[in-house]
């Protein structure tokens, strides 16, 4: 199946084309036309799967056909977690589009707002934001939806997680009820099919990405030690298998400038990414380790989620994540787009139960090497995949929500009635790549 049979114009095929992409991934073969033909979406799928191009290509194909923006007013708002993703989101959508004649900005906090309102003022086809600086910016009249056509909501699962369910109710109650609406989550809880009961109307399902599977691409593996050796051995793992592009997770932020600073002092380029830090810093931090600059990045979940990283080759686990789900997310960075990838997990006897509900979510009991000078005084227990039952995965605390705006029924903003349940799984997909470096979208 190819690209030219999706509905999508010469414009966008040439910009296909031009990046090199062969044929349509399995989200973007049942996204594009779902979204063409004016469907509600509701997309399970992770990054890596293609999904930033499923919605933004047949949106930009809707938007060219439409009048343009007037002033103040956006088309389409594209909302997502954090800030590295609206940029890289926001870059995408540059790329795809350079062959229209459309407008799009980005808009998060931790910079000016100004420039923001400026770029704002004409009008904009797609706007992409994080919640916190568009409710800023709404609320300073620098932006309005009267015309929006289309809300995408990017990675709602880790917005719930962020806490952002009453911005985002907040937003969509500025929104006009005749509107159609994509939703992209890793995973779909309860939290998210309640939120999606008020936002999505009779949505195509999508799932490319089974939940709770790990790309098979990734070798997974874990190194028992004690918790005191963990930047010892870090080091070691890094010097002796001489890995040149590392992201490593901690759980704190103080956590990862402690590992940086460590990482440092022992003769390694590392920089430390997380919420504490400035936009500047964060970005500058990124581009360093792109650029090959900084060879070690630390990063805590929320400042890690959504990086597009191409082909890193090695994703370390310092601490185990809280949230066995997490895990998943964290190893993603890694095998993307069908190249093979490592992860391994640094784990301490006090983090058995962690490792154990990673173990029972991904259904795999992960294979163990010490190494050699770093065998564990405290002895990690042995694994065994225990009823789901036994041990729940712990989930943060989310807030309740109800109906939000319970907008509409029967048709939607283009008058056609929602295609029939379109529910499908299928493994990671990118089978070659022949990009060697790491890039951002
Ligand atoms: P995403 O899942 O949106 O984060 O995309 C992951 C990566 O896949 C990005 O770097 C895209 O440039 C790339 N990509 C998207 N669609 C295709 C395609 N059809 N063929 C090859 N690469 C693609």
């Amino acid at each position: 199946m190819s690209f030219t049979t999706l509905g999508l114009s010469a414009p966008i095929l040439d910009t296909i084309a031009e990046q090199g992409y062969d044929k349509p991934s399995p989200i973007q073969l049942q996204a594009i036309p779902a979204v063409l033909n004016g469907s509600d979406l509701m997309a399970a799928a992770q990054t890596g799967t293609g999904k930033t191009a499923a919605f933004t290509l047949p949106i930009l194909e809707i938007l060219s056909k439409g009048q343009r923006a007037q002033a103040n007013q956006a088309r389409v708002l594209i909302l997502t977690p954090t800030r590295e993703l609206a940029a890289q989101v926001a870059a995408s959508v540059e790329t795809y589009g350079k062959k229209l004649p459309l407008t799009s900005t980005v808009v998060f906090g931790g910079v000016k707002i100004n420039p923001q309102m400026i770029k704002l003022r004409r009008g904009i086809d797609v706007l992409v934001a994080t919640p916190g600086r568009l409710l800023d910016l709404y609320n300073q009249n620098a932006v309005r939806f009267k015309h929006l056509e289309i809300l995408v909501l990017d990675e709602a699962d880790r917005m719930l997680d962020m806490g952002f369910i009453h911005d985002i109710r907040k937003i969509i109650s500025f929104l006009p009820k005749q509107r159609q609406n994509l939703m992209f989550s890793a995973t779909f809880s309860d939290e998210i099919r309640k939120l999606a009961k008020g936002m999505v109307y009779n949505p195509v399902e999508i799932s490319v990405s089974p939940r709770n599977t790990t790309a098979s691409t990734v070798k997974q593996w874990i190194c028992p030690v004690d918790k005191k050796k963990k930047p010892a051995l870090l080091l070691q793992l890094i010097v002796d298998n001489q890995w040149d592009q590392v992201l490593v997770f901690t759980k704190t932020k103080h956590g990862a400038n402690r590992l940086t600073r460590y990482l440092e002092e022992g003769g390694i380029r590392a920089a430390a990414i997380h919420g504490n830090k400035s936009q500047a810093a964060r970005t500058k931090a990124l581009a360093n380790f792109k650029k090959g600059m900084v060879q070690i990045l630390v990063a805590t979940d929320i400042a890690a989620r959504g990086l597009d990283i191409d082909q890193l080759p090695q994703v370390v686990n310092f601490d185990l994540p809280n949230v066995a789900e997490d895990y998943i997310h964290r190893i993603g960075r890694t095998g993307r787009a069908g190249s093979t990838g490592q992860a391994v997990s640094l784990v301490a006897a006090d983090e058995f139960k962690l490792l154990s509900d990673i173990e029972m979510l991904i259904k795999q009991i992960l294979v163990r090497e010490s190494v050699d000078g770093f065998e564990p005084v405290h002895v990690l227990p042995q694994s065994r995949l225990r009823p789901v039952r036994a041990n729940k995965p712990k989930k943060p605390k989310r807030s309740k929500i109800g109906h939000t705006d319970g907008q509409r029924s029967g048709e939607n903003s283009r008058g056609h009635k929602p295609a029939g349940k379109n529910k499908k799984q299928a493994g990671s997909y990118y089978k070659t790549r022949n990009k060697s470096s790491v890039r951002s979208r």
